[in-house]
């Protein structure tokens, strides 16, 4: 004889989608290898103890009933109404078990017969382990969330369908600091909650409820980036066209993602359109400008600043309508100066810039014949040089410098004098025209002036010196291949 230890049940969901039933049994395997584990099982825990006794031969026939449920033939009873009360146990422990008011199949039908023995169930106990090896179909008392007359989301009861609607309301009705809802959220669509009986693997959770109404799908699947990856891959890889991919990313571009970014495979689009309007108080920067002066001190063509731009700050309150949390309109109803800006000083240098720095080696001024090295009043221990030539026969600058003079110069005539910031100047006279005025910097080898015979002069000549500290030198030194007759170029 068999002793039934206690025992429980294995659910086991068969998910089908929406007609998908639980099935509710007891597995004789898992009580006979592991008692432990199906002890764990119990849910609908219902103590069954038979001890059938062994002098079981004394045989009596008894008028009962053959029970049939759900058109199955699952046993014997002696009254109806022990089955009656093993049909209410296991309604009321699964209602226990789910939290739910949970509904069984009321299909239960009696026939008059002889009691058989061994298929009585002598007790509701007996009954109940019965209808549980039997597939149930439970159903529940609950309510239905139906927006635009479609059913969206079935909860356990009308309570739970109300919350899930405030908490996806309340989402997006939530406040940042400096914000104030100005008006009630606006639901674009109709929607009501229906109260029906509800198959129970048809339920859903609040949370998944309130996640699926505002994302309109069960699960946003995302996908990393790889190196590599282009947005076409991504979405034919998976089944979606790129312009999906595209929806599901608004945010992003997607014409030039990078390892790592992280993308939406599925597009959300929200059961409700909750609409709010919220004013927000906000400070934004009023950027400073710039002034600019000049300053002596500094030279051309540089500038430094004065004092520093200072960003100025206005607070703004603006009216902003959101749509499922995205911002649709904006509308500035005041705007308040809380600082001024303050300018940016900027001086640019009007200083003439330093005269170029001489190389300290001196090139030839012009071509020509030399006339003149070595002979009294300027020219006495060769410290000028004449070189002949045409007039308006060009004359460049010995070496790099600064004109410090331009002009007139008694015997002399036109005649330049270039600083080359080194101690040493250098002097061009008679000259025919000028090229350059005081101030200027100049280069070495730079056109500054043509050959011509003012001042002191018999002929079109340069007169050429080389000063140091102001100090006419022996132009001999620099050029030591000078001589009177002889041909020179630059
Ligand atoms: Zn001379």
């Amino acid at each position: 004889m068999e002793k039934n230890q206690n025992h429980g049940f294995v659910e086991k969901i068969k998910n089908a989608g929406k007609d998908a039933v639980l099935s509710i049994k007891t597995k004789a395997s898992d009580l006979l290898m592991n008692n432990s584990i199906s002890l764990k099982k119990v849910a609908v825990g219902v103590a069954v103890l038979t001890v059938f006794s062994a002098s079981a031969g004394v045989y009596k026939s008894v008028q009962g009933y053959r029970v049939f449920f759900n058109g199955e033939e699952i046993g014997m009873v002696r009254q109806t109404g022990d089955f009656m009360a093993g049909l209410d146990l296991v309604r009321n422990n699964l209602s226990e078990q789910y939290d739910a008011n949970i509904i069984l199949p009321s299909d239960v039908r009696f026939e008059r017969a002889i009691v058989s023995k061994d298929r009585l169930l002598e007790s509701p106990d007996a009954s109940a382990t019965a209808i549980e090896k039997t597939n149930l179909t439970m159903t529940v008392e609950g309510a239905v969330i139906v927006i635009e007359e479609e059913e969206v989301a079935a909860l356990k009861s009308y309570e739970e369908a109300e919350e899930v609607l405030d908490s996806v309301i309340a989402s997006y009705a939530q406040l940042g600091e400096n914000e104030v809802i100005v008006s009630e959220p606006i639901i674009a669509q109709d929607y009501e909650i229906v109260q029906r009986v509800v198959p129970y693997v048809n339920l859903r959770t609040k949370e998944d409820a309130v996640k699926y109404i505002m994302q309109g799908t069960d699960e946003i699947i995302e996908y990393e980036v790889k190196p590599g990856d282009t947005s076409w891959d991504i979405a034919v890889n998976r089944g979606i066209n790129v312009n999906e991919l595209v929806a599901a990313n608004s945010d992003k571009d997607i014409t030039s993602l990078r390892p790592g970014d992280v993308l939406k495979l599925t597009e959300v689009k929200p059961y409700l359109d909750v609409e709010v309007v919220k004013e927000m108080v906000y400070s934004e920067k009023i950027p400073f400008e710039t002034t600019y002066q000049t300053d002596a001190s500094i030279y051309v063509g540089k500038s430094e600043e004065v004092s520093p731009g200072v960003n100025g700050v206005k607070e703004i309150t603006a009216l902003v309508t959101y749509r499922n949390g995205v911002q649709v309109a904006k509308e500035i109803t005041n705007e308040e100066k809380i600082k001024d800006s303050v300018n940016r000083v900027v001086a640019r240098g009007t200083k003439p810039l330093p005269p170029a720095q001489g190389t300290g080696r001196f090139r030839m001024p012009t071509s020509g014949r030399v006339t003149a090295i070595n002979k009294a009043g300027s020219h006495a221990g060769s410290r000028a040089v004449d070189i002949a030539n045409s007039v308006g026969t060009s004359i460049y600058a010995s070496d790099s410098g600064r004109v410090t003079r331009a002009s007139w110069y008694s015997g002399y005539g036109y005649a330049i004098i270039i600083d080359h910031g080194n101690g040493y100047s250098t002097l061009y006279g008679h000259l025919s025209s000028m090229n350059v005025s005081v101030g200027q910097n100049v280069t070495a080898g730079q056109r500054i002036a043509g050959m011509g015979s003012t001042g002191n002069s018999s002929g079109s000549h340069l007169h050429f010196e080389i000063r140091r500290y102001g100090a006419r030198q022996v132009i001999t030194r620099y050029f030591s291949y000078l001589r009177v007759g002889g041909r020179v170029s630059p």
